[in-house]
């Protein structure tokens, strides 16, 4: 047996963890206007996993719903970041704040989406499959 490799995410100001056992689903890059606005940066990473692969949580979370979405993003009240969202549209997975983790072991993104919005300087990785709305 391999050992399950875990990762924590972690807001900036450390009060709010997560915990998150084994590989992702998918990593996901978004170049959509809201990841912008709840980022800060030109691009959000989402880290997909099952719910089950959430192991452990510490602090306690505040939970903000963009009244034109179908997701419930969780963020640290202290400092804001959001650290994982669940959207309501697909049972069984989670989404975790790429940037939270800080580790470099992470995947890259598999995908690029909302494209139309990206910033020009912002590339996709060599390769991979990129689309100008929601992914297909
Ligand atoms: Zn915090
Ligand atoms: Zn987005």
């Amino acid at each position: 047996m391999n050992e399950v490799v875990t990762r924590e995410a972690t807001c900036a100001c450390g009060d709010l963890r997560a915990t998150l056992a084994g590989e992702p689903l998918m990593v996901s890059s978004c170049c959509c206007t809201r990841c912008q606005r709840r980022t800060g940066a030109f691009f959000g990473v989402t880290v997909y996993y099952r719910p089950r692969q959430m192991t452990a949580q510490s602090g306690t979370a505040a939970t903000f719903h963009p009244p034109d979405g179908s997701t419930t993003f969780h963020f640290c009240p202290r400092c804001g970041s959001s650290v994982w969202w669940v959207p309501e549209e697909e049972d069984d997975v989670i989404g975790v704040a790429g940037g939270c983790f800080a580790d470099t072991s992470l995947p890259a993104p598999q995908r690029m989406v909302w494209t139309e919005h990206r910033h020009p300087y912002v590339r996709p990785p060599p390769g991979v499959p990129t689309f100008t709305g929601a992914p297909d």
